[in-house]
This record gives structure tokens, sequence and C-alpha cells, in this order.
């Protein structure tokens, strides 16, 4: 039944059904053009749509996924904990067993609480930070991103520190009157009414962002001094960049971290954890209420654990190291072609800018992004099979599953898309 409908078909019948078509609002191509492909299979480092064409996936579900779509691991484990039920609201040993694995491989990581996703996670670390400093204020990086919590929906003004605007519709002024904006790599001020700075050690939701040498130390001085908590949003670094994640990359522990994405294996999860003594406020123990009926789910521990045993130390290192050479080669073929191009990589993450310009925070990405290739180039790759992910400011995941002989099948693909772009952009004027 399903076999026979298009893309077109699929997208027409969701937007009857669901909000713009979709559950999530990158998916819908409202950045780049066009119809969303309908994801029917995944296998490795491919997904197939619905009309059954092949594309080599670098969107990786926006890092959820870190051995490949479908990985023998991940579905073992999954088979064999579905039959034993899916969830009790009671505690489980998966649960057990997947905060053994966390909090023994990220260091200062005492403790983790689990939950459903990202946003869950970072929500529910800020309200920890509040109700151990008794503390309101929080801070966030402009360009940074925690998940849709309304007090982290918030938007910086022009690069300067501003107290937040809200980020969205339906956000109150006054849920983020106690968030401050200030850009991405310069060590803000802090005062003693700040409970906690809140940071993606190496930004990967404005593009690909290193931290500049120091920043990440001068964060934890500033907290230190400020009596303010450091929260290492690690969604999307935890178990990508290492099995230590960025506060072991860069050796800064913050107090209480966020995880998301590669722990759950490829299903709804989040963690958020840090010091026992900070951990000590959360209900049943403390005064911190936080809950979830699916928190702990079995399905998704066993997945996660899975992912985890099965990478190795060398896993990182193969990664890095095929990642680097995939951003030499992919930099130079679009550059090659004739676009404006910087190809950012640390560790397996690998950022796209189509434009000269240095980025170093969410302003400069922007005035990277507004030169407004990447729509043209997205789409010419996604013709000829290779899925980047819908929008100028996502990073690429290559993984695990995406051997070099794949990632040069999507250089030779970039060489040509670039040109195609190239040309397409020159007739309208704006090479
Ligand atoms: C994806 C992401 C989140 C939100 O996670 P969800 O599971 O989508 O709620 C939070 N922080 C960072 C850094 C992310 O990349």
């Amino acid at each position: 039944m399903g076999d026979a409908l298009t893309n077109e078909d699929w997208f027409a019948r969701a937007r009857r059904v669901i909000p713009g078509g979709v559950d999530s609002p990158v998916r819908s191509f409202a950045a780049v053009g066009g119809t969303p492909y309908t994801v029917v299979r995944g296998e490795g480092p491919y997904v197939w749509d619905a009309e059954g064409r092949r594309y080599v996936d670098l969107v990786q579900s926006y890092g959820a996924v870190i051995l490949g779509h479908g990985h023998r691991a991940v579905t073992a484990a999954l088979s064999e904990a579905i039959v034993a039920g899916t969830t009790f609201g009671a505690p489980t040993p998966g649960e057990v067993l997947l905060a053994e694995a966390l909090t023994a491989a990220v260091a200062g990581c005492e403790q983790v609480r689990l939950v459903s996703s990202g946003t869950e996670a970072a929500m529910s670390a800020l309200r920890v930070a509040r109700g151990y400093t008794g503390r309101d204020r929080i801070v966030k990086f402009d360009g940074c991103y925690h998940g849709h919590a309304d007090a982290l929906l918030a938007g910086g003004g022009s690069g300067l520190s501003t107290l937040g605007l809200p980020g969205s519709a339906g956000v109150p002024a006054a849920a983020v009157a106690h968030t401050l904006v200030v850009p991405y790599n310069v060590v803000p001020e802090l005062d003693d009414q700040v409970a906690c700075v809140v940071v993606e050690p190496v930004a990967a939701n404005m593009g690909l962002v290193p931290p500049a040498p120091g920043f990440l130390q001068g964060l934890r001085r500033a907290c230190d001094e400020a009596g303010a908590l450091l929260v290492f949003d690690e969604v999307i670094t935890g178990f990508r960049v290492g099995s230590g994640g960025a506060s072991a990359a860069y050796d800064v522990t913050p107090d209480l971290w966020c995880f998301g994405k590669v722990i759950g294996g490829g299903l709804p999860m989040g963690a958020f954890g840090g010091r026992r003594d900070v951990l000590a406020v959360l209900a049943p123990t403390g005064p911190v209420y936080q809950a979830g009926t699916l928190s702990g789910n079995p399905l998704a521990t066993a997945a996660g654990r899975a992912v985890l045993e099965h990478l190795a130390p060398g896993d990182y290192l193969a990664l890095a190291e095929r990642a680097a050479r995939f951003a030499l080669r992919l930099a130079d073929a679009i550059g090659g072609a004739g676009l404006p191009v910087r190809v950012p990589v640390l560790g397996p993450l690998v950022g796209l800018f189509l434009s000269e310009h240095e980025v170093t925070d969410y302003a400069s990405a922007r005035v990277a992004v507004s030169e407004g290739r990447y729509p043209a180039f997205f789409s010419a790759m996604l013709e000829r099979g290779v899925a980047l992910a819908p929008g100028p400011y996502e990073v690429l995941f290559p993984g695990l599953a995406h051997s070099d002989e794949v990632l040069d099948t999507v250089v030779d693909v970039a060489a040509e898309a670039a040109a195609a772009a190239a040309s397409a952009l020159t007739g309208r004027g704006r090479p």
C-alpha cells in the first residue's frame, strides 16, 4: 500500500493531519525548498525513500545514530528487550546498567537521571541548578540550542549581551526574563544572581563552531568565582567526540551535564547528571521535582547500552581521522567547483558553511548563511543521492557506517553538485 505513494503523496497526507506535515520543523524543507523525502528504511550509511531512491544519509537523525542505521548490535538488543515488556513504571536493571556506563565513562559525572529527550535533560538540569543555588538567572549563548523548553528559547540581540527576548511565539516574556543571552566564545561577566551557565562545549547547532582556546576554561573559572554552576549540554558531543565527551576532550569538568542522541541508540532518550551533592536536590531526596512515566524506558536503555558497549576507544579515533580526511576533500571539491566554502571539523563533527566568512559565533554564522548558497547546494546533492540536513545551521554526522569509500562518493557528488549550484546561483546573479 505505502509502496505506491510518492514522497509528494505522503507529504500531502501528512500536511492534512500533522501541522506543516512534520513532527519537527527542520524536516519540512522550509529552509531549503522542495518536498521532503519520506524515509521508509535505513541501513548503515543509507536511507531509502518512499519512491525507492537511496541516499547516503549524513543526517543520521541529527546525531542520534552513530553506528549506522539498523545496526545488528542495536536490533539484537532491542529484540531481546522487547519480549520482556516495554515499560513498567518500576525500577529496572537496564536503567542501572546504563547509568553505570554513563558515569563510568564521563569523569566527574557521579550520577545521572534518565529522561526521554535532550529537551527534558536541559530543562531539568536548569531546574536543578536553580534549586541548588537558590538563584534564578541563567546564562546561555546565542546560537546554542538546548531543546525547546521556554526558558531556553531565548534569542540574543545583535551580538550584544541582552536579557533574553522570547525566541518563539508562545513563550511569555516572563519565561525568559531570567535568561541572559551572550555571544559564544566570549567569557561573560557573572554576578551572584547567576544560577548557571549552560553551553554547548562544541557548538553544533549554528553550524560547527569549536570553542576558542581558553573559552571553556574561562567559563569554569567565572562560574567558580560567581558561585554559579557550569552546565555542559553534551547532547551532541556526548559519546560522539569521545567516550568522555567534550568535558574529557577539553579537560574542563562542569557541575552538570546534559546527554541525549547517541546514548539512546536511536530511541527517545536523554539524561542529565553531575555531582552527587548537586543532584541530591532532586526529589525524592530533595525539594526539586522532576519525573517521567517513560523515563529509563527498557527499550531505550537496551538500545543505548548496546551502542555504548559496541563503541571502542579506537572507533572514536577512526571516526575522527575519517572525518578530517573527508572535511579536507569536501572543501577541495566544493571550492574547486567555484563555491566559497569552509568545512570546520572537530573529531567526528563536520560543519559546512558555503562562505569564506570566518565563523566564531552566531552573528558570524548568520552572516555566512545569509550569503544564501546552501539551498541550491543541498538540492543538487539530494538530486544526486546524498542527503545533507535540510538547513544551513546543522552539521554533518558521518558515523562508523560511513566508510572512506562512501565518503569518497560523497566528495565526488559534492564536486558535481557545487558546480551545478554555482551555475544556478550565477544565473540568479549571486555566485
Ligand atoms: C538536539 C539537541 C537538544 C534537544 O534534544 P531533543 O532530543 O531534540 O529534545 C539539546 N541540546 C543539544 C545540544 C542538541 O543538539
